[in-house]
């Protein structure tokens, strides 16, 4: 706790009180580089932190909170359905306690991740060029004999296929299958733990994209309330439109997210992108099943792809890994975040770190660290102008689309000290903040499902207000820039309203106010 409070008051010196300002004092003049930037006032990328063993307490999920976590992680391939309804009434009640900020809950459905069996004595050892047999029996592990609980695997592989396990540190070649066992040869050894997982690149799997227990735990997260849910080892967006089943059968207007991790969804990915209200690149399992020199590649182009369809994206695993033993990350650890940061992610996630590391709160401190140097050093760029391009050659845009590209331009010309933005489903607000204009998005809803789900989205503050004051937006800005204190007088903000799907209900407007 003490550490985050002297974090803050370290950098409360050196905050913009507007959001945006162009007088920096950092130049980064020829033959000159200076450190010196001046930070934003909001941090415009969202921070995901996966509680668990090391964070599953009330007074450490406040103070990730106070470090600055937006949305909260339930991984539902550990623990029970009873310690995550624990957990998530801990968050819902420390963000009650932290006071206007909304946190979100997102809860990780495991999705048809395969494994290996037990040992005797917890595990074998592989040793290369030797032969070892996979079989889907339901018997214990031995030398040379890997127990798994896919059925399928026998008539999912062929000889050549590779089977990659324990993250892809240990390797097989299917040789010959029999019945129920996958002959193989080790091509790289190690020792072999307990219920390691199981990869298959490349092979076209006839498991479900659901199984009985994602669909049991996925009713039980919609009752609970969670605001995200993310489905595992999404391949098709047939897998997606399974989920929505389920959630069009509860009262939930939860957002459903793909996760990314498979060669399978990479050739499915627009009609993932267009049915999923946002992706996670899970590059843990993504870098199993392609080559790991393939992932910053795909990672760029996944966070293009979302922005161009206005959904938000997750960069997940292994960020500031080494932080699970070590206070400090490796600088090539925060290279990675702030890469992620500069391409315009929406939002950046801890796993292991915050869950079952030594360091959790610090891991969010130093995500947020990174998050908010890396975004004054682009702001001062070009005033996040290089992120709103990225499409540039895509026309004609839809309207919505287009009106919010021109609404960021204006927020760089009238450097405007906010964006407010009236949204009722949460699509304005979406649409908005993929344009990644200058000035933060405070986006107002009267539906606090909304705004809980805006958490996600890059460079929105979401604001819970009444139905009435909706009404009258100029009047409701003012408060808020008074409130809040987005905005001085004589100030100019801009009012954007109406760009969702129904052409006649959603008149779009953009509107320059005054303070
Ligand atoms: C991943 O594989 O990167 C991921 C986020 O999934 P999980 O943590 O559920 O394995």
């Amino acid at each position: 706790m003490p550490n985050i409070f002297r974090r803050r008051a370290l950098s409360a010196g050196r905050l913009d009180p507007l959001g945006a300002t162009p007088h920096f004092h950092y130049g980064l003049l020829a033959m000159k580089i200076t450190t010196d930037i001046q930070l934003l006032k909001y941090r415009r990328t969202k921070i995901v932190a996966t509680l668990g063993p090391s964070s599953n307490d009330a007074e450490t999920i406040e103070a990730l909170i106070a470090a600055g976590a937006d949305v909260f992680r339930l991984n539902m391939s550990h623990g029970t359905q009873e310690s995550h309804r624990e957990l998530y009434e801990r968050v819902r009640a420390a963000s009650n306690k932290a006071g206007r900020r909304p946190t979100a809950v997102l809860a990780d459905l495991s999705g048809p991740k395969i494994r290996v069996g037990r040992f005797p004595e917890g595990g074998i050892e592989l040793t290369a060029g030797t032969s070892a047999t996979v079989t889907t029996r339901d018997v214990e592990g031995a030398a040379g004999l890997i127990p798994s609980q896919y059925e399928a695997l026998a008539t999912d592989v062929s000889p050549g296929d590779r089977i990659l396990l324990d993250d892809g540190n240990l390797e097989l070649e299917v040789l010959g299958v029999e019945e129920t066992e996958v002959r193989s040869r080790v091509v790289t050894g190690g020792f072999l733990k307990n219920h390691k997982g199981m990869n298959l690149p490349g092979v076209e799997l006839s498991t479900p994209s659901m199984t009985d227990k994602d669909k049991d735990d996925a009713r039980f997260a919609l009752a609970l309330g969670v605001d995200f849910l993310a489905l595992s080892f999404v391949r098709k967006a047939a897998d997606i439109q399974e989920l929505k089943e389920i959630l069009a059968t509860t009262s939930s207007s939860a957002a459903i997210i793909a996760k990314i991790e498979t060669p399978q969804a990479l050739g499915n990915i627009g009609e993932i992108v267009e049915v999923s209200d946002g992706i996670m690149v899970a590059r843990g399992d993504l870098g199993v099943e392609l080559p790991p020199q393939a992932v910053p590649l795909v990672q760029s182009q996944l966070i293009d792809l979302a922005r161009k369809n206005s959904k938000p994206v997750i960069i997940a695993t292994q960020m500031l890994e080494s932080m699970v033993t070590h206070p400090r990350p490796t600088r090539a650890e925060v290279s990675d975040v702030a890469l992620a940061v500069r391409s315009g992610a929406d939002a950046v996630m801890l796993s292991a770190e915050s869950a079952s590391g030594k360091y959790p709160v610090q891991s969010v401190i130093m995500m947020d660290t990174i998050a908010r140097e890396t975004e004054a050093y682009h702001w001062q760029q070009d005033a996040f102008g290089s992120l709103s391009a990225a499409d540039r050659n895509d026309h004609p845009l839809a309207v919505p689309n287009a009106l919010a590209r021109s609404t960021a331009q204006l927020s760089r010309e009238l450097q405007v000290r906010t964006i407010l933005v009236i949204s009722k489903s949460g699509r304005t607000a979406a649409i908005m903040s993929a344009s990644r204009p200058a000035a933060p998005i405070v986006a107002t809803s009267s539906d606090p499902a909304t705004c809980r789900m805006a958490t996600l989205l890059w460079g929105v503050i979401p604001v819970n207000v009444t139905k009435e004051a909706l009404r009258d937006p100029r009047t409701l800005s003012q408060h808020l820039a008074r409130e809040l204190g987005f905005a001085e007088p004589g100030q100019k903000i801009l009012i954007v309203r109406g760009f969702g799907p129904d052409p006649v209900l959603d008149t779009p407007s953009i509107t320059v106010v005054t303070i």
